[in-house]
């Protein structure tokens, strides 16, 4: 989320309409869902590759500062080494900043109390940019290694994040 640095200068080439991406990535759900489980049948190493590939393209072209999307719908999990490193930059207590802006969700996982994301600024960058969690550091995972482990997840992504839903337009074009 919001992984450019605020200090970066991005090309951006698109218009990011965040209202046509959601009817959009909607209106592809079935179509995703049954390219997602072909998916499972590619060699491991040529999905990493081509999916690196498309993911370098097409963040060379995206300015997250114009998106935020995954900030303003979905929250990253926290771990504790997450939540003690960012207690320490806000000086507060861990304990105090769980209390203030975390709940714990059905896997015991914490989570943000509320949405889009308390740090989110309105010009949508990240008030903690150099603290962020490390999910927040990774998303949206299409430039990890073992693709095919996070399957179920980029699919769910291609409905929260434009660029991930392009990656995959892409794919099925390289894979056709
Ligand atoms: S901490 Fe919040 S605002 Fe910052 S990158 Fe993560 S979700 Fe976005
Ligand atoms: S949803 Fe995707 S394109 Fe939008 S800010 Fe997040 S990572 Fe960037």
């Amino acid at each position: 989320m919001l992984r450019t640095s605020i200090n970066s200068i991005s090309r951006f080439n698109k218009i990011m309409n965040l209202e046509s991406f959601h009817l959009k990535s909607k209106l592809k759900r079935k179509e995703n869902k049954k390219f997602f489980r072909h998916l499972k049948k590619i060699n491991s190493k040529k999905l990493d590759q081509t999916i690196h590939y498309l993911h370098n393209n097409e963040f060379e072209c995206t300015d997250c500062l114009k998106c935020a999307n995954c900030c303003k719908t979905t929250g990253p999990l926290f771990t504790d080494r997450d939540i003690s490193r960012i207690s320490k930059f806000l000086k507060i207590k861990p304990s105090l900043f769980a209390d203030k802006f975390l709940k714990v969700d059905e896997d015991h996982d914490y989570v943000l109390k509320t949405l889009p994301c308390s740090f989110l600024l309105e010009d949508n960058r990240c008030s903690i940019y150099d603290v962020r969690p490390k999910a927040c550091r990774e998303f949206p995972h299409t430039d990890r290694i073992k693709q095919k482990q996070l399957l179920s997840l980029t699919q769910k992504n291609t409905e929260v994040c434009p660029a991930v839903f392009n990656i995959i337009e892409n794919l099925k074009k390289e894979l056709k």
